[in-house]
């Protein structure tokens, strides 16, 4: 599932067409459609004025009033190719044509994502957490959003209405960083527990979008290319592989039910 580092790297990636025009949209399902403020039609002929990120949404800011949002969900792809190139892959549901010589495609084979045609998209945003890259992501924060919790931190890592744009991937990868084990309680972790842990995430999600994210089936940025920082990763989706620091077998068990990946000797 594309978290924070693969949206940011397709915003990255789709940058170069802010300021074409929509010449023209098509959907090939419309069941895609989660919400519609207004019609969908009534892009064509508008700018592109900016293109954002909001946890794992892309924002598509178009005249006042207007916005696309996008979800990949699990297997979603969101990415350009030249508007005269034959589309041959399957599962597009969407394609937008701009003026600029390119047409952006909307795929997903199994549709959890979708688009949302919004006047305002801060109504689907005020409830969510904080951007954990921005300066508003402080130790007081995540210790403020721990105290006398008895979940998981896991599973806390991962609820967007604590922080934003956290998966499965970077949950695991961020606690094995700060030697901290995914099934303690939240509220137990101490101060310099909460230090180590806010600044693996911040070095974690950086060094995912510095290799362009991370793929392994079906993430793509912007250019239908994969990522790279599967490469680099310690301990996600690693089962029965030692631990790269001290050669014991990794431990797997489903906390808050997704499958968690750690290092029992190394991480407390
Ligand atoms: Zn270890």
């Amino acid at each position: 599932m594309p978290e924070l580092p693969e949206v940011e790297t397709i915003r990255r990636s789709l940058l170069e067409n802010v300021g074409a025009v929509i010449k023209d949209i098509k959907f090939r399902r419309t069941d895609i459609i989660k919400a519609q403020d207004y019609e969908p039609a009534s892009v064509i002929g508008q700018h592109i004025r900016e293109i954002r990120r909001r946890g794992k949404y892309l924002i598509m800011e178009l005249e006042p009033g207007y916005t696309l949002v996008v979800h990949l969900g699990m297997t979603g792809r969101f990415y350009m190719q030249d508007e005269n190139a034959e589309i041959s892959a399957s599962h597009v549901h969407m394609v937008i044509s701009l003026d600029n010589g390119y047409k952006l495609i909307y795929l997903d084979p199994r549709r959890f994502g979708g688009v949302r045609f919004l006047t305002d998209p801060e109504c689907i945003f005020c409830r969510m957490g904080r951007e954990p890259l921005s300066p508003e992501f402080t130790d007081r924060y995540l210790q403020e959003i721990c105290r006398d919790r008895k979940v998981a931190i896991k599973t806390l890592l991962l609820n967007q209405h604590c922080i934003a744009g956290i998966g499965n991937i970077y949950a695991d990868e961020a606690l094995f960083d700060a030697r901290i084990r995914p099934d303690r309680p939240a509220g137990s972790l101490r101060p310099a527990e909460i230090k180590r842990l806010r600044k693996a995430i911040v070095k974690v999600l950086q060094a995912s979008i510095n290799q362009r994210g991370t793929t392994f089936r079906d993430f793509r940025d912007g250019y239908n290319k994969s990522g790279e920082f599967q490469e680099l990763l310690q301990v996600y989706g690693k089962t029965d592989c030692p631990c790269k620091i001290c050669g014991q077998i990794l431990k797997k068990d489903v906390i808050g039910g997704r499958s968690s990946h750690y290092c029992e000797h190394c991480q407390k």
